[in-house]
């Protein structure tokens, strides 16, 4: 157990409820209560054997002000591996925050955001990649999303990348004793083998990196951008898709002028929309900015729905916009399908792909959109149970262990000396230890847990 403050915060959200949690760990946590807790029982928190409900009423000097019911888990068994108690008081905002000023008042601290995961994380409760399935659980939408996301705070991805260090780890053992003491009768290493288990623990990750866009989009989602020229239907596409009218449509171009961004989920797969302004030469300057906006969301969004209009000729604006999507991932659509056809679709298809035809107006097509997308994004077929990568940094850190095995097998190509390919590999384990958090500095621990929320 860690020597630290005894913490408190309120776990549940801000608002009018049924029941507000508050939550206090560390050693102090039972005296702490036990100082405005009575039980109706007469027995204190101090003394209970835990994993018991204490019904009583919460003072502050001599007023009650609530009944309660306090939860108490005794070191090392419960969720941070300090003493926890958790007050189950009614759920009104004053209320809960008066509560949680008696803690602080009898001598607890503010947690910091995800100081209590934190904490369960330096006691050993759980690895980070786990600790970031917590935080993948609590902001998962929809359904696979929350399969996804619990399979990763059950330990899929540790498991996943437990295997392939544990692999990497035997040989670079073995290796390490072979140029250290060449003079001991160490067998000697059996380069198809080597070969092999650096080649299939750099599959395995790959699968882990090209699995990553599909499963943020069935957990948190991905950013994607609706472009194309002004008057398109960009507009009520994003009306279409959000369900309300969440950007405004008119038939003047450059009405959309900042991006408009909203979260959906279409059949599972979660998007950070944006409505861009319309990609056009202009004088003006505001629209100007929206503009150059729009050019930014193209660049940086995982998935573009890059919108052209099958009613009118294609123009050197949708041109260039076929430019500016090719190489990335883009879902093609033509709009205004109840018109009469004037664009010849065959000249974005030979670019993008095969487009998706829809009248944004009616929405018609709307299913076979949905259709394209859970097939480019992949969440059509994404197997939540399988481990996953829940993050940015645990894509980065393995970006850097394929990137480290790439260099061994070069290595090996090459012909280079047992401690070159060493070095290689001893760069991959620890790239996935500083996944785990086995290895991973205490500014990067910092980095995660600061992204919690306060109370988890
Ligand atoms: P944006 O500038 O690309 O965002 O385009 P808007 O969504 O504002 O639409 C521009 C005009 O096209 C408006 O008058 C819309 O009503 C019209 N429009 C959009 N989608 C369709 C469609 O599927 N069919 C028809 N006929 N008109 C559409």
């Amino acid at each position: 157990m860690t020597e630290n403050k005894t913490i408190a915060a309120i776990s549940t959200p801000m608002g009018t409820g049924g029941v507000g949690i508050i939550r206090i760990s560390g050693e102090e946590a039972f005296e702490i209560c036990d100082k405005f807790f009575k039980a109706f029982s007469g027995r204190t928190l101090a003394s209970s054997e835990g994993y018991r409900a204490h019904y009583g009423r919460i003072f502050d000097g001599e007023n009650a002000v609530d009944e309660a019911i306090c939860i108490v888990f005794r070191a090392p068994h419960s969720y941070t591996g300090e003493n926890v108690v958790e007050i189950n008081c009614h759920g009104g905002v004053f209320l809960t925050k008066k509560i949680l000023r008696l803690v602080f008042d009898n001598g607890a601290s503010p947690a910091a955001p995800g100081e209590f995961t934190k904490r369960a994380f330096l006691n050993g409760k759980m690895d980070l990649s786990k600790a970031e399935g917590v935080m993948s659980l609590i902001s998962a939408q929809g359904e696979q999303g929350v399969n996804a996301a619990y399979n990763l705070l059950e330990g899929s991805l540790s498991r996943k990348i437990e295997e392939i260090n544990s692999s990497l780890l035997s040989v670079a053992a073995h290796m390490a004793a072979w140029v250290d003491y060449p003079d001991d009768e160490i067998e000697e290493i059996d380069e198809t083998n080597l070969r092999k288990t650096v080649i299939n623990a750099k599959n395995e990750i790959d699968l882990l990196l090209s699995r990553f866009d599909s499963g943020m989009a069935v957990t948190t989602g991905v950013d994607a951008a609706i472009v194309g020229k002004p008057n398109v239907g960009k507009s009520t596409l994003m009306n279409l898709l959000t369900g309300y009218d969440r950007s405004i449509v008119t038939s003047v171009e450059g009405t959309t002028r900042d991006v408009i961004e909203e979260t959906v989920n279409l059949n599972g797969c979660i998007l950070r929309l944006s409505d861009t302004a319309g990609m056009r030469e202009t004088g003006d300057e505001v629209e100007k900015i929206g503009v150059d906006r729009s050019r930014k969301k193209l660049e940086r969004s995982a998935v573009i729905f890059a919108v052209f209009d099958l009613s009118r000729e294609l123009t050197d604006e949708d041109m260039e916009l076929i430019a500016l999507c090719e190489g990335k991932t883009v879902i093609p659509i033509i709009n205004k399908t109840d018109l009469e056809k004037q664009a010849d679709i065959s000249i974005i298809e030979n670019k993008l792909g095969k487009c998706v035809a829809i009248s944004a107006k009616d929405g018609e097509g709307y299913d076979e959109l949905c259709e394209t997308v859970a097939n480019i994004i992949g969440t059509k077929d994404f197997d939540t149970s399988a481990a996953m990568l829940a993050n940015e940094r645990q894509r980065i850190c393995c970006e850097n262990a394929s990137a480290s095995l790439k260099e061994a097998i070069d290595a090996m190509d090459f012909g280079l000396t047992l401690d070159a390919i060493g070095v290689c590999i001893d760069g991959a384990i620890a790239a996935l230890l500083e996944l785990t958090g086995q290895k991973a500095s205490e500014a990067v621990v910092d980095e995660v847990f600061r992204q919690f929320c306060v109370g988890k």
